[in-house]
């Protein structure tokens, strides 16, 4: 989860955005005052800054300057005056954006995605890519798990989508009703290999256009499955 810190003395904006910040999924912390705001986020790990540029003490220039010349998070400036926005602009001070008040809730939400998004594909690390394997018109998200059978999104249930994870992860290898249940139930499991058995059925009539001709889970007679590929 991302952690943005609001730097910000007006206590209700201060709260606003952090209320909508967090509806959006993000962690949020929130100093009202320029001091300690500064010496959290040179000391702390945050994703993003948000700045007021009017602060007591020590206004969001010079913090701007500060985090500059020790990191790299996105930093979003904060302020009153449409004038101040320009002047920050011809200091140069490194703000990734800039933010005039009044603004809405969701265009600052909006914006701290995209400095997000941005920052992240530049570090390239902390996204990870999600884990998908596509088979003919199968496509399984393992990340979300998700499955889309021909572009249409199916709803599968967990052990159902663990079964179908397996067989399509080690196709044209044939298992048997037992080998499937020791591998996706645990032996303490209430249930025999005729849960397999329900499964598959359950899961063929997601995935196959004619149960009667499975394209995907082949049944090897006296033996077991195979996932087709
Ligand atoms: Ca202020």
């Amino acid at each position: 989860m991302s952690k943005i810190l609001i730097v910000e003395d007006e206590v209700a904006i201060a709260e606003l955005e952090k209320d909508y910040l967090e509806l959006s999924g993000f962690e949020v912390d929130v100093e009202n005052d320029g001091m300690t705001g500064l010496a959290r986020a040179l000391a702390e790990d945050f994703d993003l800054f948000i700045l007021d540029l009017m602060l007591p003490g020590i206004d969001g220039f010079e913090i701007c300057k500060q985090i500059r010349e020790k990191k790299n998070t996105p930093i979003l400036m904060v302020s009153a005056k449409k004038d101040d926005i320009d002047k920050i602009r011809g200091l140069g001070l490194g703000a990734d954006d800039y933010v005039t008040k009044p603004f809405s809730p969701s265009e600052l939400v909006a914006r701290v995605k995209a400095h997000l998004s941005r920052y992240e594909r530049l570090i390239g690390s902390s996204v990870v890519e999600n884990d998908i394997i596509e088979i003919r018109g199968i496509k399984i998200d393992k990340t979300a798990r998700r499955v889309w059978i021909n572009g249409e999104e199916k709803q599968f249930t967990t052990k159902e989508f663990d079964l179908l994870t397996f067989l399509a992860e080690n196709p044209n290898h044939v298992y048997t009703k037992e080998e499937l249940f020791r591998e996706i139930w645990d032996m303490e499991s209430i249930g025999d290999i005729a849960t397999v058995t329900v499964h598959i059925k359950k899961i063929r009539e997601k995935v196959e256009m004619d149960t009667s001709k499975p394209q995907y889970i082949e049944t090897i007679w006296g033996v077991g499955y195979r996932f087709k590929l």
